[in-house]
């Protein structure tokens, strides 16, 4: 299925999502879109559900409440795409070989892209006939992220992908994901904790905190909407210039405050206004639950008639 297919169309769609554990709800009502062909990091603290959202749409979990779509299809339909989904635990066989890995994957996907795989794990120096089994942590990430994108994808789902990976590798194999990605179109959601890399990396992202979506959209569209905005303190509060602005975080050191602020219109009074990098963003996000949800107009979801999987509640 060739990319081009989804041109306009949304890569996914949430509406609505929830997941129920024993526990409790690890997903409430999330809706958002991610438009096609986009690379969208997905981050949240320890718990927020990223893993539970990814798993819903690998087609592994199945939601308590709500709707999806990829590519306009219910999951796991013909016409939802190839998707290709990279659990934090990498289930590979132990047993097998690298070799044999890699010749499952051809025997189990149809389009498999033997050289992409090939190429991934000899960038690696992982010998073809080495067993998983006896691999270091690192090199089964790059045995397993050349499975993943060996299937070429249309949607890459990937948890945690980086993690035990040793710096050179990781950005060598984040480099070679962003190219195949960009090459064939292939739409990418990735769950991190590290923040700093996905200002070269993401052009979108969605931040969860407890179960829900607190942030989505385009990286440069949210940037644009939020201002650091700094001053003289005037006693425990915002300053009343800056009240009718809705407020992310409000922080103050010594005499001096810091707000992030969406400013709704002119932004008066003795302050200085600054833009902000992606990590201070999310960062402040993160820290901030009960900041007012922020979801740009691309990354939200339509109401619209799409072929998508009801569960009633
Ligand atoms: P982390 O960053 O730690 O990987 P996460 O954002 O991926 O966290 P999830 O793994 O989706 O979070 O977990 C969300 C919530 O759901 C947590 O409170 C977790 O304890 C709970 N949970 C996850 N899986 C299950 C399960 N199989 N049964 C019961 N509760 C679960």
């Amino acid at each position: 299925m060739s990319n081009g297919m989804y041109a306009g169309e949304p890569a996914l769609e949430a509406h609505g999502l929830g997941m129920r554990y024993r526990r409790g709800w690890a997903l409430k009502d999330c809706s958002f879109r991610l438009p096609a062909g986009r690379i969208c990091g997905l981050v949240g603290p320890n718990g927020a559900g990223k893993t539970t959202l990814l798993s819903i749409m690998a087609h592994v979990l199945e939601p308590t409440r709500g709707t999806l779509s990829l590519f306009g299809a219910a999951p796991g339909s013909v016409d939802s795409g190839r998707t290709s989904f990279l659990a934090q635990e990498k289930p590979l066989y132990r047993r097998f070989t690298v070799a044999e890995t890699l010749r499952l994957g051809r025997e189990l996907n149809t389009g498999w892209d033997q050289r992409a795989a090939e190429d991934i794990v000899r960038a690696g120096n992982v010998p073809l006939d080495t067993k998983i089994g006896t691999l270091s942590g690192g090199q089964r990430t790059r045995v397993a992220l050349a499975v993943a994108l060996g299937k070429r994808p249309d949607l890459l789902l990937l948890d945690e992908p980086m993690s035990d990976l040793d710096p050179v590798a990781r950005k060598e194999l984040m480099g070679t994901l962003l190219a195949e990605a960009a090459e064939r179109g292939t739409t990418v959601l990735m769950s991190t904790h590290v923040l700093a890399e996905l200002e070269s990396v993401c052009d979108y992202v969605v931040v969860l905190s407890g179960g829900e979506v607190r942030l989505a959209g385009d990286v440069d569209e949210l940037l644009s909407v939020h201002t650091m905005a700094t001053g003289a303190k005037e006693g425990e509060n915002l300053p009343a210039s800056l009240a009718h602005h809705p407020l992310v975080e409000y922080r103050t050191s010594g005499r001096q405050f810091t707000a992030l602020i969406r400013p709704e219109g002119p932004v008066a009074g003795p302050v200085e206004t600054d833009s902000l990098s992606l990590e201070e963003l999310l960062l402040t996000y993160l820290r901030s639950p009960d900041a007012p949800p922020l979801i740009t107009p691309t990354a939200q979801a339509q109401d619209q008639a799409y072929n998508t999987r009801t569960v009633a509640a």
